[in-house]
């Protein structure tokens, strides 16, 4: 093991509904796997969402943005609920996440779409299709044609209303979302595909140029490009060919979507964003599910999700791959046992609550498999 003295100081934000129940196992995995390898966490718990409106009539307060930006890493449960849904008086919770991204300026969305031998049936592809799917796609988040100027409604010659949107791409933003997937594929098979348009569109004409520019940094990672039409379709055809993916927002907020159907497990699924120091944080890391209101309060919900979170919150965030490694093993682990909440479950296999999985793969964590 490596030597005993990191120390990391980690924002949780547990937020809504099933949120706090998800992180609680999730905090208890971290600390576990992190006595093991040595790393020492300093867990500072703060109102996020629906929560902090209640607490403090806003849905990110100052100190809980201020918390999230001085630590090491950032650990989000899940923020909304239908109690805040017809908010008149106050913003939205989901607010809170919108600003929270923007002040952690997170421009790197990481989406892994794994299809676990132990899950394959949930897929939505046939089984010869779903097995051994790893992929992982690298949205650029803050840039293109969501936030591109000019935008808004107006008029054109004929008189007639138009809603006008810009795609817009700088050298420097293509450049580092182009790093941040470089480097991913680089901790995974060192593979990357950069879906573009470039066949129509400049600003994909430009993405095209500067990924293969950035790709000389990198002689280790295998670069591929593909159109999107054809990206979209050859997920469903063919996932397996994928390692890495790099698009701009727009055809990620599609393609990440599409690929997380194909798993078919919304309960297992993390996702990371990062930031101007994607490498040594503060990271933003959480479930792609939300709050998921039907289920909160009654230890129902998949804490998996939140705990494959925190396992990227350690790789990606940290640096420190054996105790992700480790937290990913236990997971695997504690399915091959047969362990399952309802979101999962099959016949023949393990019906557990949300405690009781994190019990589960707390003993997997400790048997070091
Ligand atoms: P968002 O907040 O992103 O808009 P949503 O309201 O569309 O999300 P979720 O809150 O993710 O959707 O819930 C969708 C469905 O999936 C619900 O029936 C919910 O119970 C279920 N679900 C979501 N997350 C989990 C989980 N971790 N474990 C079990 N079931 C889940
Ligand atoms: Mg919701």
């Amino acid at each position: 093991a490596a030597s005993p003295t990191r120390s990391y100081a980690i924002t949780l934000l547990p937020g809504d509904g099933i949120g706090p129940e998800v992180i609680s196992v999730a905090k208890n995995v971290l600390l576990l796997a992190g006595a093991i390898e040595g790393i020492e966490f300093n867990f500072h718990e703060m109102p996020v969402g629906g929560a902090a409106l209640d607490l403090t009539g806003v849905p990110l307060p100052g100190e809980t943005l201020s918390a999230a930006q001085q630590s090491d890493a950032v650990l989000l449960g899940a923020i909304g609920g239908y109690k805040w849904d017809n908010n008149e008086k106050h913003l939205k919770p989901e607010t809170g996440l919108l600003q929270l991204r923007e002040g952690l300026k997170v421009f790197a969305n990481l989406r892994p779409a794994t299809v676990l031998p132990q899950l394959v049936d949930a897929s939505t592809l046939k089984k010869e299709v779903a097995e051994g799917v790893d992929l992982m796609v690298v949205r650029e988040l803050t840039g293109g044609i969501y936030f591109g100027k000019p935008r808004g409604f107006s008029t054109n010659q004929n008189g007639e209303e138009i809603g006008l949107n810009t795609e817009v791409y700088s050298i420097s933003e293509i450049d580092r979302i182009a790093r941040v997937a470089f480097e991913t594929a680089r901790k995974r098979r060192g593979k990357l595909c950069s879906v573009d348009k470039a066949n129509v569109l400049e600003a994909s004409m430009l993405w095209r140029k500067r990924v293969m520019a950035i790709a000389l940094e990198y002689p280790d990672v295998e670069l591929t490009h593909m159109y999107v039409d054809n990206a979209a379709m050859q997920l469903v055809r063919n996932p397996k060919q994928f390692d890495t993916i790099v698009t701009n927002n727009i055809f990620g907020d599609i393609l990440s979507d599409e690929a997380s159907m194909i798993t078919g497990s919304i309960g297992m699924l993390p996702s990371a964003s990062l930031g101007e120091k994607a490498w040594t944080g503060p990271g933003l890391f959480e479930p792609i599910h939300g709050s998921a209101p039907d289920i909160a309060g009654q230890d129902k919900a998949n804490p998996l999700a939140t705990v494959l979170s925190a396992a990227m919150l350690l790789k990606y965030g940290l640096g420190e791959a054996d105790a992700a490694e480790r937290i990913e093993a236990a997971v695997l682990h504690t399915l091959d046992r047969g362990f399952r909440t309802g979101d999962i479950y099959s016949d023949g296999n393990k019906l557990v609550g949300c405690k009781e999985m994190g019990e589960e793969v707390l003993k997997a964590v400790d048997l070091n498999v």
